[in-house]
């Protein structure tokens, strides 16, 4: 079944090649970059999520919520850099942090004041007693699971099925191809090739928003032999935006206390986004570990991880090694401190609500004025339009309905109309604070324009 059962399919890709080629015909500079890049980067990027159809953008400057590309094309970014810029680009607070730390140096490997002022701040907003650094999203969850294998003694990782938390092998499991029929793909299918079998066999993913089954499978690993050090979550899944439902969250809280398994909430788009404690303040349950990175370093490298003293107690008394060259920078640590400070403070929370609200109105709006099957959703800075006949609970009612030609169109739509978002499955907006209502109404009336498209190919 597809997002939109009734619509035709021969008209919607004839309406993808004609979006195509407009795109194909405004970008004329990104074309020309990858065909150079290609020469020395791999598919022309720098990662594989940054590899573009035909082309990826090539980006010259961004400011504020506006994005510029090498064909001189503004763009109102919604991407975020994967959801990172919720400051919006160049913002001058965090441009003064830099140049001031820049001009007394910017790396020592030993620790700052600002090291210690941001871990104050996070434990203020996050009620967790110990904090250490790290340079990435992937580096957080991996440190997290070493620290929750060395605090319990075991191997085992539970992980939510259809979940991305970065780029280490424990974690590059059951995440999703998303290109088989299969909604249900093998549970411990690694995420592409070089993760050894045996290493993605300590990973066993469950669904989203079922905690009873979460604790069947606890209580049957438990009597295996195989009790898990750990289960790590996104407290609200990013397929699209899937919040959890009542008492889930804190049923999850409950099992892992119970089996005496860390809790690991990875926050990495949660965190400074939804709330300014994250959703572990949007929701009210503390795990015994939060994994914090994108929005954190404000357009720089860092990451983190806080735990409660018992946790953490195996990196104090050096169980376990959790170390790095660049954890805590200076010149990280001095855009972390400005921006936990000066930026995403109370009023910037307070925008983000109001832009946010005026996204979801909007787009709900147009999907009821155009009587198409979805919704749209918004928790802080992070929203969603969902074609779907059904609400998504988990990564299996994803699967059944997820319609990749629907999704390529609504990407190519929204580039083509100034705007620059994730070509994720379900599309995800970011907001940041340097947009306005005037940005969000453009928004809005690409996405009405697309509604209005797509509602006549449903009527061919
Ligand atoms: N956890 C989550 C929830 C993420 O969304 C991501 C990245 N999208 C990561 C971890 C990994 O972060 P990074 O790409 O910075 O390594």
């Amino acid at each position: 079944m597809s997002q939109l059962g009734g619509i035709d399919r021969q008209r919607l890709r004839r309406l993808i090649s004609s979006e195509e080629r407009r795109f194909q015909d405004t970008t004329a500079a990104s074309r020309a970059m990858y065909r150079r890049a290609r020469d020395v980067l791999v598919g022309g990027v720098a990662s594989s999520y940054q590899l573009g159809n035909p082309w990826p953008l090539y980006m010259t400057h961004g400011e504020g919520a506006g994005l510029w590309d090498v064909d001189g094309t503004r763009r109102s970014d919604y991407h975020g850099g994967f959801g990172a810029m919720v400051q919006g680009h160049a913002h001058p607070a965090i441009g003064r942090a830099l140049q001031e730390r820049y001009s007394r140096g910017t790396h020592f490997a030993a620790p700052t004041e600002d090291a210690v002022i941001v871990g104050e701040e996070l434990t203020r907003r996050w009620g967790l007693a110990k904090w250490r650094y790290t340079n990435s999203g992937s580096e957080s969850t991996m440190d997290a699971i070493r620290i929750a294998r060395g605090f319990t003694g075991r191997e085992l990782v539970i992980k939510i099925f259809g979940s991305y938390h970065g780029h280490h092998d424990a974690v590059m499991v059951a995440v999703g191809t998303g290109d088989s029929d299969d909604p249900f793909d093998p549970p411990e299918l690694p995420y592409g090739a070089g993760i050894p079998g045996a290493v993605a066999s300590l990973t066993v993913a469950v669904p989203f928003n079922d905690a009873a089954a979460m604790e069947r499978r606890i209580e049957r690993l438990d009597a295996e032999g195989r009790k898990p050090a750990c289960v790590i979550l996104e407290p609200t899944m990013m397929l699209g935006l899937v919040p959890p439902e009542p008492g889930y969250l804190e049923a999850v809280r409950d099992v892992t206390r119970r089996h005496g398994v860390v809790l690991i909430f990875d926050e990495v788009k949660t965190g400074l986004t939804v709330a300014a404690g994250g959703a572990v303040e949007r929701y009210g349950v503390t795990p015994d570990l939060v994994t914090l990175a994108k929005a954190l370093g404000a357009g720089l490298a860092s990451g983190a991880i806080g735990g409660t003293e018992e946790v953490m107690s195996v990196v104090e008394d050096g169980t376990v090694l959790q170390v790095g060259t660049y954890n805590g920078n200076a010149l990280g640590m001095a855009a972390a401190r400005a921006n936990l400070l000066e930026v995403l403070t109370p009023d910037a929370y307070a925008r983000l609500d109001v832009l946010s609200s005026r996204m979801v109105a909007g787009c709900r709006a147009a999907l009821e004025e155009h009587d198409l099957p979805g919704y749209a959703l918004g928790i802080g800075a992070r929203g969603c339009v969902t074609f779907a006949s059904r609400r998504i609970r988990d990564y299996a009612t994803m699967r059944i309905q997820h319609d990749p030609d629907l999704l390529r169109l609504t990407w190519l739509h929204a580039t083509n109309r100034g705007l620059y978002l994730t070509p994720a499955r379900p599309e995800q907006w970011t907001l940041s604070i340097a947009h306005t209502r005037a940005d969000v109404d453009a928004y809005v009336e690409a996405f009405t324009e697309l509604a209005q498209q797509l509602t006549i190919l449903m009527r061919s």
